[in-house]
């Protein structure tokens, strides 16, 4: 059983085997025998345990699914298979019929901050105005002036000083960071159990960047919120997760193929596609591989509408052998590895099957295109 899943206690928040697949347009007989055409598995058997407080890093190219998978885990992309539950609660069966945990209240509790925050806030209206209405909708035991005073003790709380002038003004009056910020007071003054901070500081520069994490994890400490920070950049996600005492999971085309604790996973990677992340990051590329040419046989992503078979990083693997292409690893931990550290590839845990074939022929074509894979994980 997963470390990082399926334990006895309930968690804030468990995924369990979770799908999200698009489109599809296969015959009856087709889909009889399994064999559906076109259908995007852009979150495939998914199992997450989120904590209490807790603070896990998605990381992974565009398009490996992790958004997808965020929505997903806050009910706000309808899953094909699998489940979400909340404190125990099934958060997709509550939308149809009440459970013990109110719909609205686990929707209250589970938060999103997109990447770009000028896109959702009101042009036309003043700060105050673009947080005083979820505010009145979510927490209607709150007055107009007890709604105010908290919105003003947010925006402090954030740096967004003085408040009276922040509150007045409206979004094209404030900087980027400054918009990220506002939108991060609009999801907290909801009071969430869980917040899915997608790309949130990636369009900002490196030092307002640097603040705008310290700011998230400052909240998170405050109000004991936990946080899933999706992002394409290891350092972010080793900056963030890693000074929360949180995890850092790799996901490649639907699938986590990697998860544990941030330094294990920095200092001790087993997956060969964390590795091939970690030496196309800055800072982080000769930790554990001090090689000049990227860790790939090919910076070709395959078509998720037709992943490769066995383990789907084959294509890609620098270590694949025929074994790889027809098994699908599970993520598995090993006795020599920190405590939820988990891992789905047969190199890693040294499985005598995968050793027993034949390493697939070398199809890297590395020089011209090492730029293009370091830029992919910048
Ligand atoms: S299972 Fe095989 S192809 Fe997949 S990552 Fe491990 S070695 Fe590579």
């Amino acid at each position: 059983m997963s470390s990082n899943s399926g334990s006895d206690s309930e968690p804030l928040l468990r995924v369990d085997d979770l799908d999200v697949h698009f489109g599809g347009n296969s015959g009856l007989l087709d889909r009889l025998f399994g064999e559906e055409q076109g259908t995007v598995r852009a979150v495939d058997g998914v199992s997450l345990d989120i904590g209490e407080n807790d603070v896990v890093a998605l990381v992974g190219e565009s398009g490996c699914g992790k958004t997808t998978l965020g929505k997903a885990m806050i009910g706000l992309e309808r899953p094909t298979g699998g489940t979400v539950r909340f404190r125990g609660q099934d958060i997709w069966k509550t939308e149809l019929e009440e459970g013990d945990i109110p719909y609205k209240r686990i929707r209250k509790s589970l938060q999103m901050v997109h990447q770009d925050a000028g896109n959702s806030l009101d042009p036309n209206r003043t700060i105050f105005d673009n947080l005083n209405p979820a505010l009145k909708k979510w927490r209607p035991e709150l007055n107009l002036v007890e709604r105010r005073e908290l919105v003003h003790r947010m925006l402090e709380t954030v740096g967004l000083t003085p408040s009276d002038d922040y509150a007045s003004r409206y979004p094209h009056q404030l900087s980027g960071g400054e918009a990220q910020r506002t939108v991060i007071v609009r999801s907290m003054l909801l009071e969430p159990d869980l917040i899915l901070a997608d790309e949130a500081v990636s369009a900002l520069d490196v030092s307002l960047r640097v603040n705008l994490m310290d700011q998230l994890l400052e909240l998170q400490e405050m109000f004991a919120t936990s946080f899933v920070f999706i992002s394409h950049n290891m350092s972010n996600a080793r900056y963030l997760a890693g000074k929360a005492d949180g995890r850092i999971a790799v996901m490649y085309l639907g699938r986590i193929v990697e998860i544990g604790p941030v330094e294990e996973i920095i200092h001790n990677p087993q997956h060969p596609y964390t590795k091939s992340l970690l030496w196309a990051t800055s800072g982080l590329s000769r930790i554990n591989d001090p090689i000049e040419d990227p860790p790939v046989r090919s910076i070709d992503v395959p078509d998720p509408e037709n992943p490769p078979s066995g383990c789907r990083f084959h294509t890609r693997c620098p270590e694949a052998r025929e074994f790889c292409t027809e098994h699908d690893p599970e993520l598995e931990t090993a006795p020599e590895w920190l405590e939820r550290h988990e891992t789905a590839c047969y190199y890693a845990h040294d499985r005598e099957e995968y050793w027993n074939t034949q390493p697939l022929p070398d199809e890297s074509d590395v020089g011209e295109d090492a730029d293009a894979t370091r830029g992919a994980a910048d």
